[in-house]
């Protein structure tokens, strides 16, 4: 079988494709072996994907309805510690609970003193962040481009 992107028939390709990556939960939705070959299913997760899971907007979205990637981890949620003026990674853990800490090293010492000088504080987690707009285009594209694959050969399909 031919690589649907890169049209050779002679890459290794032993992975399935996820139409959407399985770091939104996905495990039903994939193309079979074969179909995507290795290098560029590769290079879908590490150019397409990745930069779009690793957005504020995607990792607080993930976060905030604890969506595990592959590994079983959820994403930090960035957010802001306005009494000590630092960012702040929130995340959620249904074993460990909430736990909140600075973003960056650089954040860490003015985190925790703010913290540990403070009866009461708050964070903010923001919903919403910068989308890049060629990024996310990118994503769609690819998705569309692999449904359609699905549909116009039957490929993976089960009805
Ligand atoms: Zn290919």
């Amino acid at each position: 079988m031919r690589c649907i992107f890169c049209l050779e028939s002679d890459r290794p390709a032993y992975s399935v494709e996820h139409i959407i990556p399985e770091s939104f939960g996905n495990t039903e939705h994939v193309l079979p072996r074969g179909v995507v070959c290795d290098p560029c299913n590769n290079y879908l997760a590490r150019k397409v994907e990745k930069p779009l899971l690793d957005s504020i907007h995607f990792m607080n979205l993930r976060g905030r309805n604890v969506v595990s990637n592959k590994r079983g981890m959820v994403p930090l949620q960035y957010g802001f510690c306005p009494g000590a003026r630092t960012a702040v990674g929130v995340q959620f853990s249904s074993t460990e609970g909430l736990s909140i800490g600075a973003w960056s090293e650089a954040d860490d010492k003015p985190f925790v003193k703010y913290v540990l000088g403070s009866s009461k504080g708050s964070v903010l987690v923001p919903l919403e962040g910068p989308i890049d707009e060629r990024v996310l285009a990118r994503f769609l594209g690819k998705i569309g481009y692999e449904i359609a694959f699905i549909y116009l050969t039957k490929v993976g399909r089960t009805s």
